[in-house]
């Protein structure tokens, strides 16, 4: 953006928070890498559509929550980080066993909320340290369950701030795989139409997910509450979260676990930096304190090539990579 579009960005009626060269160290939980040039976290979901309506059109934008499934080169971010947790945050009952739940809410809190309301089959968003939209991109899950099983339709935006609903048939969904099928042409589930025009430059294809409507069975809160428990207890035992990571790294290879072959290669431990493979759960890098995003990405890497020439298999990431190298 130039100076004279960051002025008239900044003079819309926006009511959110917008701040210029923002470290995202403080945003990732790998607790490493660049800065954001500009960072939006909107007031609200309307307040989202007007900020949308007045990016520029060639203004760069990547979309967080609590970024714990995300690297940030340390080269930083051109363009705008929109962050989403402690932004979109409206949790509430919809109607009997569905929780309508903004991108916003981290997993525990929906977790937490969704037992006081008697509801069972959310403990295992408890254990994942992310907000709704993040797993929503990610089809986050553990312990048997995925979140788009209980996806009953979700809220999404595009770039030019209009609104949809869509089911699980608009996705294609896998182990954590969520992509959008091509769109159908349908018209905008709220929002004006009048800025349409100026807006037919910028691509309407990539959405965001707003908020979800999400089903539940009928359960009791302390069966749920207890389930919670047990459930994060499980985590503490066996993952190191006493030092900043992004869980597990790599996706599990079909019929295998990307822990086991990496553990099977001697790598537990091996350090670049200040990242490190956990002593404690082998698909997990550790950062042991001053990690730069590159010893991250090294280590990653490194892990990548001693796999594939060890065993043959490849490992995919899981995390999600962005920004500039230094
Ligand atoms: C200790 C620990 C344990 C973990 N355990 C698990 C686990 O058991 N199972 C599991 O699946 N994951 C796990 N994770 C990974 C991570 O928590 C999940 O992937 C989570 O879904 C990421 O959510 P987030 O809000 O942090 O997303 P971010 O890391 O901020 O973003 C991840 C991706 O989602 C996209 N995204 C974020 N919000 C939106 C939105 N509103 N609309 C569209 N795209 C969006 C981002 O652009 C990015 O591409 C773990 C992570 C940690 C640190």
């Amino acid at each position: 953006m130039n100076m004279s579009e960051i002025k008239q960005f900044s003079d819309c009626k926006l009511r959110g928070e917008l701040r210029h060269n923002v470290a995202m160290n403080k945003h990732v939980s790998w607790r490493a890498g660049g800065v954001a040039e500009r960072m939006y976290q909107p007031a609200d979901v309307a307040d989202l559509q007007v900020f949308l309506r007045s990016l520029p059109v060639d203004e760069p934008l990547y979309v967080v929550g609590l970024g714990s499934n995300l690297l940030v080169r340390d080269g930083g971010v051109r363009g705008t980080v929109l962050l989403m947790h402690g932004a979109l945050k409206e949790l509430r009952v919809e109607s009997a066993n569905t929780l309508y739940v903004e991108a916003g809410v981290a997993g525990a809190k929906l977790a937490r909320f969704a037992a006081t309301h008697q509801l069972s089959g959310a403990a295992f968003f408890a254990g994942i340290p992310g907000t709704v939209g993040g797993m929503l991109a990610m089809n986050a899950g553990c312990y048997g369950s995925e979140t788009w099983q209980k996806v009953q339709r979700v809220l999404v935006i595009n770039r030019r701030g209009e609104l949809f609903q869509r089911s699980a048939e608009d996705y294609e969904i896998g182990y954590r795989h969520v992509a959008a099928r091509p769109s159908p042409q349908s018209s905008p589930a709220s929002g004006r139409g009048g800025d349409r025009e100026k807006h037919d430059s910028i691509p309407a294809q990539e959405e965001w997910f707003v908020a979800a409507w999400l089903k539940f069975e009928a359960g009791d809160s302390d069966t749920a509450r207890q389930e919670i428990k047990t459930l994060l207890n499980k985590r503490i035992a066996t993952q190191p979260l006493n030092l900043p990571n992004a869980g597990s790294v790599f996706r599990n290879p079909p019929n295998d676990h990307a822990a086991r072959l990496i553990e099977l290669c001697g790598l537990k431990g091996k350090q670049i930096g200040g990242a490190q493979v956990s002593e404690k759960h082998a698909n997990f890098i550790v950062n042991v304190g001053g990690s730069t995003a590159a010893d991250i990405e090294n280590l990653i890497k490194e892990v990548l090539d001693v796999v594939d020439m060890k065993t043959g298999v490849k490992l995919h990431p899981e995390v999600r990579i962005i920004g500039e190298a230094a």
